[in-house]
């Protein structure tokens, strides 16, 4: 299990990082978690727009799916859609009410959206909490977690490992269930810990939640690109003592 960071800034992107957005593989499958701003320029430069065969969003802040823009235009007019063996629509994994705010953001004019669905393109899906799917040799298990909006972490498994993703999130059940034992638990530390028991995780929260459960690695991501960086690392350093690093975008990490 491969996961590839595409981007990892919280609110805005940054001079060296696209917002949210991931690639997770294996040998057979491909899929796409999180789609925010940059997130597109920064996955053409390691894959195709064709290689991944789903996508799943957390939830619908815009700086997690800002880009699902252009894979709108890639997929409605770019050709090679036509070819056989490419399947236009995206099977797409998200909350609720994703394809109507998605088409509300896609679409220029109110008249222009009332006929547009996106669903030329995508082919929705709606998670909840519990919610199991499959994206070919990639299980997924959805866990509702505590943001300031309808969010799911992700805890994604394959050959017998797994990655857990927090999502946005502040401290709850969820966000423990997620890192719980995960080979790699991939975690938001927007802020430092002034600004604590929100939705959001300070550094040494997300430290002491994977601390806690006893996730063997951890990954810092969503992190706001105009912190101090170096003091939202330490606090989760600290805090964890195990084995962890904050992402960085264009990097690969086995899980
Ligand atoms: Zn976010
Ligand atoms: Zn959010």
């Amino acid at each position: 299990l491969k996961l590839t960071v595409l981007g990892w800034t919280s609110g805005i992107s940054g001079p060296t990082s696209p917002q949210a957005g991931y690639m997770l593989q294996t040998d057979e499958t491909t899929l796409l978690f999180e789609c925010g701003a940059g997130v597109v320029a920064e996955l053409q430069k390691q894959f195709e727009m064709t290689d991944f065969e789903a996508m799943l969003i957390s939830h619908l802040h815009a700086d997690h799916i800002v880009d699902v823009m252009e894979l709108v235009v890639h997929r409605r007019y770019n050709p090679i859609w036509d070819e056989p063996g490419y399947e236009r629509r995206l099977p797409t994994w998200a909350p609720a009410e994703a394809p109507e705010r998605l088409a509300y953001a896609y679409a220029p004019t109110a008249a222009a959206r009332e006929t547009e669905s996106l669903t030329d393109v995508f082919d929705f899906r709606t998670i909840e909490d519990g919610t199991k799917l499959t994206v070919g040799d990639i299980e997924v298990e959805v866990i509702a977690v505590q943001h300031s909006i309808e969010c799911y972490g992700f805890r994604f498994t394959a050959g017998g490992r797994t990655l857990g993703f927090s999502s946005d999130t502040g401290p709850c059940d969820g966000v423990m269930k997620i890192a719980r034992d995960a080979d790699i638990f991939l975690c938001e530390a927007t802020w430092n810990q002034s600004r604590e028991a929100s939705s959001h995780l300070s550094g040494r929260e997300a430290g002491r939640i994977a601390k806690e459960a006893g996730a063997k690695r951890m990954l810092l991501t969503h992190i706001e690109s105009w912190v101090d960086q170096d003091e939202i690392i330490g606090e989760a350093r600290g805090a964890y003592g195990g084995e962890m690093e904050r992402v960085e975008a264009g990097r690969a990490y086995e899980v």
